[in-house]
């Protein structure tokens, strides 16, 4: 029998929630990553912390909606006293959604008057000013985010994007309050609650004020945001006695077996990490759209590439194009059935070579590695050491027993593909 966990989050992608669970483990939350909705009833070990990997960024977001519930339910079940919903730090979302309905549909199910929803992660260059989600130094909207495959973020005021997301009423808490600490935090929310507003974008833009924000929301229902909101939490749970502390390692012990590089993410620093592993003269196969729809290039072929290169270290195998590339084959094929194929591919793929021996594996892309695991039939994930900001090592629980960095396609420094693996551990 399993003691309740304190803390549910939910998240809207797979590399958010490990993102997110590296937060809360390095924190000193003992953290879990769940595949998927889990079936209630459960059993998440002596976690204190669950994160919920969906794949929900860009599905009908009544799917996500009734995905997002579910899970809730399921963490409540097991003892969650707060539910946090994890979406991207660059807010990737389209006017339908996910973020608002799913937001609003989670905030009556816990009876959560108000919630905050601040994307912010300074670590990894994500700021939020006046409502106004900066990458590094520029606007969302004039970052490569406007690109993106499938969520392009041409609108950096984040209360204007998630109004188009929700009827709920959506505010800010500015900077100057996030400052001022929970106390002034707090009361705003209170006054904003009388005023109507459900929802509340929150600046922050360093680590100090997500840390601010966090105490201020010691046992708020529901909280919403990127993995930076979540840093805050475990102390509230530590100050109550509730958890201790947590040691996370600086190396992991992997399962033995071959090693591979799988990148779906058309992002820049996953370009810039493709460009430099060929530099570096790891073996590169370059995934082409046009030519899986056409038949010249099969799984098989793929496969046996792969397998006729492992004895040399890893291999790459990449989709990740620059935008008008992308754009091209979006137009011919759709954006959906372009991001499938490839998701499909690299699935599949993956499949293939843990049947023939593979344990190690990287994969770039947030959807892509929702794909990748969901074809390795993967349920659940230890937190392992961080390799870099936001992207842990991990280890699958259970069958099949392998090694994982599941990387949201923007993180990560150039030489992600070639250290990674210096952090394993046979
Ligand atoms: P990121 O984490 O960078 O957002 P994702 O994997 O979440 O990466 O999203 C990238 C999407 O783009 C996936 O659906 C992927 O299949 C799709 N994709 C990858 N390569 C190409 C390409 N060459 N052309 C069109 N779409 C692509």
């Amino acid at each position: 029998m399993s003691s309740p966990i304190l803390l549910g989050a939910i998240a809207d992608d797979l590399t958010g929630a490990t993102d997110l669970a590296l937060m809360l483990a390095r924190n000193g939350m003992k953290t879990i990553q769940h595949i998927g909705v889990p079936a209630e009833g459960s059993d998440f070990g002596d976690a204190e912390a669950v994160v919920v990997a969906l794949k929900s960024r860009t599905i009908a977001a009544d799917d996500a909606v009734a995905m997002a519930l579910a899970s809730a339910l399921a963490l409540r079940a097991a003892g969650a006293e707060q539910i946090l919903f994890k979406y991207c730090s660059t807010f990737d979302s389209t006017d339908k959604g996910n973020i608002g309905p799913v937001a609003e549909a989670l905030m009556d199910l816990l009876e959560a008057p108000i919630a905050v929803a601040c994307p912010a992660f300074p670590a990894a260059g994500r700021s939020v000013y006046q409502g106004h989600l900066f990458v590094g130094a520029s606007l969302l909207s004039d970052s490569p985010m406007r690109d993106h495959p499938l969520t392009p973020m041409r609108d950096a005021n984040l209360v204007r994007v998630l109004q188009k997301q929700t009827a709920s009423r959506v505010g800010l808490i500015p900077l100057d309050i996030v400052e001022a600490g929970p106390d002034a935090i707090r009361a705003l929310l209170i006054k904003a609650r009388q005023a109507g507003f459900r929802l509340m974008i929150a600046d922050a833009v360093r680590d100090a004020d997500l840390r601010q924000l966090g105490a201020a929301l010691a046992g708020a229902r529901l909280i919403t945001g990127g993995s930076g909101i979540a840093m805050g939490l475990p102390d509230n749970f530590r100050a109550a006695g509730k958890i201790g502390t947590l040691e996370v390692a600086g190396r992991m012990t992997a399962p033995k077996g071959k090693a591979v590089i799988l990148a779906g993410s058309c992002s820049v620093a996953t370009r810039g990490q493709v460009a430099a592993a060929i530099g570096a003269g790891l073996p590169a196969l370059r995934l082409v759209p046009a030519d899986i729809v056409s038949g010249k290039q099969s799984i098989a072929d793929i496969a046996n590439w792969v397998l006729a290169n492992s004895g040399k270290g890893p291999s790459l195998v990449y989709s990740s194009d620059e935008p008008e590339a992308v754009r091209q084959i979006q137009q011919k094929l759709g954006a959906a059935a372009a991001g499938q194929l490839i998701e499909q591919m690299l699935g599949n793929l993956a499949v293939i070579l843990r049947d023939n021996g593979f344990a190690r594996f990287i994969v770039a892309g947030g959807e892509t590695s929702g794909a990748v695991v969901a074809a390795l039939g993967i349920t659940a994930l230890e937190i392992g050491p961080e390799i870099a900001p936001g992207v842990p090592w991990t280890r699958s629980r259970g069958e099949p027993d392998l090694a994982l960095a599941l990387k949201s396609g923007n993180f990560g420094a150039p030489d992600f593909f070639l250290t990674a693996w210096d952090m394993l551990d046979d």
